[in-house]
């Protein structure tokens, strides 16, 4: 529909739309009413559809070809670009991740259109759209707004409310034809990260991360063992990493994931100004470190001076206890 507030689904590859899309769609539906949800995909499920139309989107428009996967931009943006200029819709929202973080640079590029990057608030202000996206390593909070729709954002992970899932809403499904152009580019080899059996740093509601107070790699073992217990994600400063202590994939930071928990549990993490870049709007901060004076002691709810090695172990057993998980 023209004017539509469309929601690109961002999905596990798997054909299911992850939880960050539920977010997307709330969000939009509180601003506009009712959204539209955008799925690229070369193998989306019934049940997967069958989610969407459950979170509220009222209508589905379905982008299904094997050529859309693995992701490629420039595969993926002229069939977009193309269904945008058909069908007019008035803002595109999709949630921060490491593909549609690019992906939709380059369709706000291609449309010639603003783009509000790992936006944290949307408002629509005697009907225009305005947001707020952090800026000077997360010091600052800006807020802008577009000249001209489509009013296209990317939201932050863990921010907004999701849209909660009511049985027996459905959307109808479109499947507008597509024409794909033959990728310049070619995948010449894909390897899976092996999977640490914690949630995605990115999505969890808890993050656990480790400084260069953890010492070792080997000593990140208490970490996961304690996010095996609380449910969390572990990730690590850029230090930890440098050190070739973690994959990049898990750092938190400027130069590596921004991240919104609910609770962030920071240790041996001294809180330079990079690392807060990508962590300090989680809502609660717990940080335990020896050093008084530590720098993330300033952004933090609960700080406990104490060495790492001594509270981790004492909190695990605590949760387990709490828990009730042996
Ligand atoms: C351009 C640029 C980009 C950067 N991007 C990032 C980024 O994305 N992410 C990032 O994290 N950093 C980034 N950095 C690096 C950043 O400036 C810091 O160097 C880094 O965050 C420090 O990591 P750390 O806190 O683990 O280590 P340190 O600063 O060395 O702190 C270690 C802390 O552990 C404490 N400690 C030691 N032993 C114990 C113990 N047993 N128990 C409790 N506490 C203990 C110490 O008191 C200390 O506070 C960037 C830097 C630059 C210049």
């Amino acid at each position: 529909m023209p004017g539509a507030f469309w929601c690109i689904v961002e999905d596990d590859r798997k054909g299911f739309p992850k939880k960050v899309t539920a977010e997307v769609i709330g969000e939009a539906i509180r601003l506009a009413g009712a959204a539209e949800a955008l799925w690229v995909t070369d193998a989306a499920t019934e049940e997967g559809l069958r989610e969407l139309g459950a979170w509220g989107v009222t209508k589905i428009w379905l982008l299904q070809h094997p050529a859309f996967s693995p992701y490629q931009g420039e595969v993926w943006v002229p069939a977009v670009a193309d269904l945008v200029a058909k069908e007019s819709p008035k803002a595109i929202f999709a949630p921060v991740t490491a593909r549609q973080r690019e992906f939709v640079a380059r369709l706000a590029a291609r449309l010639g259109a603003g783009l509000a990057a790992d936006t944290v608030g949307l408002a629509l202000e005697d009907g225009r759209l305005t947001a707020r996206r952090p800026v000077y390593a997360g010091k600052l909070l800006s807020k802008v707004t577009w000249a001209k729709p489509p009013w296209i954002a990317t939201l932050r992970p863990n921010v907004f409310r999701p849209a909660e899932a009511q049985a027996g809403r459905t959307a109808a499904v479109e499947r507008p034809a597509i024409a794909t152009p033959e990728p310049r580019m070619k995948l010449a080899e894909r390897r899976e990260e092996v999977s640490t059996g914690l949630p995605e740093l990115a999505e969890a509601e808890t993050v656990i991360s480790g400084g260069r107070g953890m010492k070792g790699p080997e000593n990140y073992v208490i970490l996961e063992e304690l996010g095996r217990v609380i449910g969390a994600a572990v990730g690590a400063s850029r230090a930890a990493v440098d050190a070739g202590w973690r994959p990049h994939r898990f750092q938190i930071g400027q130069t590596g994931r921004t991240i919104s928990p609910k609770l962030y549990l920071g240790f041996g993490v001294s809180g330079a100004i990079q690392h807060l870049a990508g962590m300090r709007t989680s809502k609660v901060i717990v940080a335990v470190n020896k050093d008084p004076e530590a720098p993330i002691f300033k952004v933090a709810d609960y700080g406990i001076v104490a060495d790492l090695f001594e509270v981790v172990p004492a909190l695990t057993e605590e949760f387990k206890r709490l828990l009730d998980k042996s």
